[in-house]
């Protein structure tokens, strides 16, 4: 039996005809060597943003049902290019919309989750030599021959489609082309001497995803977790094998920071005056969950006169909501005051090693200290420290933890992965 490789190229891969092309002779090579082939394609460029403006050109609230149907379509052009592509070097292919491969999702618009997948066509294709070719980031409810209504997957959903394709089909590598060459210990724009990882464990890739690392989708880490799917993070424009997202063997975990992330988006809110009693922390973070508003970072500080002060982060993009419901509530909860700061970001340092390292908190706050840099929030998890700063300073304070912890050192990164290899 031939090799089952499960490919995803995203947007900016397929921006244009020329990329598509481009694209369609990676394919086309892998194909020649004997491969069977899945390809999980992005829509080509920008096209997602494009339609989202769009429909919001037309009404504040689209359908849900009609804004699925239409983001879909981005990835259904996408697909049926590269199909052309393929078929002009001489490469049987036959693109398919996720509902066509089988791909069976709840109910839920715009972030429907996948329920199963039924390999039949797929396979029927792979078997009759044709290359497959799969619209990302979409799928449909219904079951066997009742087509339902068309979801999509969440934005950078052609990630999920990916990993769960190559899980259901048991495939031998899945492989994410991006074009960025893999995942790095710094975004290589902020931080010049960032090194490319060769190996990272799923929980330090989580983590850093979570963190503001955008090269994946973090549904797609935790589904390949899930699934001890190994996931391969490479370019489109090189040949160089980029950085596997796999199991990393404890016994390889080094005492050690593997990476770090930044996130701009992000908005701190302060209740103050928040009378301290029972149950006053659920009256304020369930209605928020409700309304979709993710809540990061909270910290109550000490009470005094039967009051508090709580402070929390959000996604900067969410903070008029956040205020507007914060209003209502504080109305009927008695707070003194809501003050929101959209001018803060995240830094964080990530690794296996950090939890029996206390360490590393004190270096982290020295490396930002020495720059003259306020820390106005802290939180930490097993593997990472997150700290709140001024947005200003954020390339500042990335460079210089970056450098505390000796990330620029290409062999610290090297030893793990030969120690991994084996
Ligand atoms: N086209 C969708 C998006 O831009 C899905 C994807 O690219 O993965 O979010
Ligand atoms: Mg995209």
């Amino acid at each position: 039996m031939s090799r089952l490789i499960v490919q995803k190229f995203g947007g900016s891969s397929l921006a244009d005809a020329e990329r598509i092309r481009h694209v369609a002779g990676r394919i086309a090579r892998d194909r020649r060597e004997g491969a069977d082939l899945v390809v999980v394609v992005s829509a080509m460029g920008d096209t997602t943003d494009h339609l989202t403006e769009l429909a919001a050109a037309i009404t504040d609230e689209p359908d849900p049902r009609e804004m699925d149907l239409l983001l879909a379509t981005g990835e259904h052009m996408s697909g049926t290019l590269v199909a052309m592509a393929l078929h002009a070097q001489g490469i049987e292919a036959v693109s398919l919309t996720g509902p066509q491969a089988g791909i069976r999702t709840d109910t839920a618009h715009g972030r429907a989750r996948i329920a199963n997948i039924d390999p039949a066509r797929m396979r029927r294709e792979i078997e009759s030599g044709r290359v497959v070719i799969v619209a990302g980031f979409q799928g449909s409810t219904g079951e066997g021959y009742d087509t339902g209504e068309v979801t999509t997957l969440g934005r950078g959903g052609s990630d999920t489609t990916a990993v769960a394709l190559a899980a259901r089909l048991g495939a031998d590598a899945c492989e994410i082309y991006t074009d960025v060459e893999g995942i790095f210990t710094a975004d290589p724009r902020v931080v010049p001497d960032a090194q490319l990882i060769p190996t990272i464990g799923y929980e330090e890739m989580l983590e850093l995803a979570h963190q503001g690392a955008t090269v994946m989708q973090t549904r797609a880490v935790e589904l390949g977790w899930v699934n001890d799917v190994v996931i391969r993070v490479r370019s489109t424009f090189s040949d160089h094998p980029g950085t596997s997202i796999q199991e990393v063997s404890a016994v390889e975990l080094r005492d050690k920071v593997r990476a770090m992330a930044i996130d701009r988006k992000v908005a701190k809110v302060t209740i103050v005056g928040v009378p301290d009693r029972p149950g006053i922390a659920r009256a304020i973070f369930e209605p928020m969950a409700d309304q979709g508003l993710n809540v990061d970072m909270i910290v109550q500080n000490i009470g005094h006169d039967g009051s508090t002060d709580m402070s929390f982060t959000v996604e900067r993009s969410n903070v008029a909501r956040t205020e507007r419901l914060l209003e209502l509530l504080g109305k009927e909860l008695g707070f003194t005051d809501v003050q929101t700061d959209p001018d803060v970001a995240k830094v964080s340092i990530v690794g296996e090693g950090i939890h029996n390292h206390p360490g590393y908190a004190a270096q982290m706050f020295g490396a930002l200290a020495d720059e003259g840099i306020n820390i106005s929030m802290i939180s930490t998890s097993e593997i990472r420290i997150t700290c709140i700063i001024k947005e200003a300073q954020i390339d500042a304070a990335a460079k210089a933890i970056h450098r505390t912890f000796r990330l620029q050192e290409p062999e610290a990164a090297e030893s793990v992965a030969e120690a991994t290899a084996g």
